[in-house]
C-alpha cells in the first residue's frame, strides 16, 4: 500500500459510450460484457471478460447495437443476445434526462 495516495480528485475512471463516443465517468454508463456465458448486460460493473460501456439510454443502444458494440468486444452478436440486449434497452429512458 503507498502512502501516498491522491485524495481521489481526477482519479474517476472515465468510458467511452460506444453507442455516441461520449467519454463518461464509468458509473454514468452501463457495462456489457463478453464473458465466460457470452455477452450480457454487466450490471456490477464486474463480471470477467472484455467489456463496453452505454449511456443508460435507448439512442445509444440503438445506435451500439448494430454493430459498434461488437467491435467493442470483439465478438459477433449472436440473434439472441440482441433480442436479450433489446429487452433490455426497452426499460431504459429514450432520451437524456439531466
Ligand atoms: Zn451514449
Amino acid at each position: 500500500m503507498s502512502s501516498r495516495k491522491s485524495k481521489r480528485r481526477q482519479h474517476i475512471p472515465q468510458r467511452t459510450c460506444v453507442g455516441c463516443r461520449t467519454v463518461l465517468p464509468k458509473r454514468s454508463l452501463t457495462r456489457i460484457v463478453n464473458g465466460p456465458d457470452g455477452v450480457k448486460v454487466d450490471p456490477t460493473g464486474k463480471a470477467p471478460g472484455r467489456g463496453a460501456y452505454l449511456h443508460n439510454l435507448q439512442s445509444c443502444w440503438k445506435k451500439a447495437l448494430p454493430g459498434s458494440l461488437a467491435r467493442a468486444l470483439r465478438t459477433e452478436l449472436t440473434d439472441e443476445t440482441i433480442e436479450e440486449l433489446s429487452l433490455y434497452m426497452k426499460n431504459l429512458a429514450d432520451e437524456q434526462l439531466d
